[in-house]
């Protein structure tokens, strides 16, 4: 649970991290939103491609999913959820192709077309 976080956008990373949305590599020298704060009492912080935070609150206002239900992108992905895939694609395409859902929703179709 989230008990305190507030956002703050980086205007180019000072070195690499890992997006905590898509879990690829956000560049040295890219943009970046970090989300600081104390989850379950511990502080900590995550670090996020600009539109990846864009689309990750964009879904969650739109499925209205915060505190404990809050999750990051690459959980749908893990969770096999296609047409919250789908809406990724349409909505962000940029962070769809950086996670590969394409890929993930053509296998999903093709095999439901065999069934
Ligand atoms: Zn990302």
């Amino acid at each position: 649970m989230t008990d305190f976080s507030c956002e703050v956008h980086i205007k180019a990373a000072r070195k690499p991290h890992r997006c905590e949305h898509c879990e690829q590599e956000i560049l040295k020298g890219e943009p970046a939103d970090k989300l600081v704060g104390t989850f379950d009492g511990d502080f900590g912080w995550s670090y996020m491609h600009t539109d990846c935070a864009e689309a990750g609150s964009a879904y969650a206002s739109s499925r209205s999913c915060y505190g404990i239900d809050w999750l990051w992108l690459h959980e749908l992905v893990e969770s096999n959820e296609v047409e919250e895939l789908r809406w990724l694609m349409n909505a962000y395409p940029a962070v769809a192709s950086r996670m590969n859902v394409e890929a993930i929703v053509a296998k999903h179709d093709m095999m439901r077309s065999w069934a």
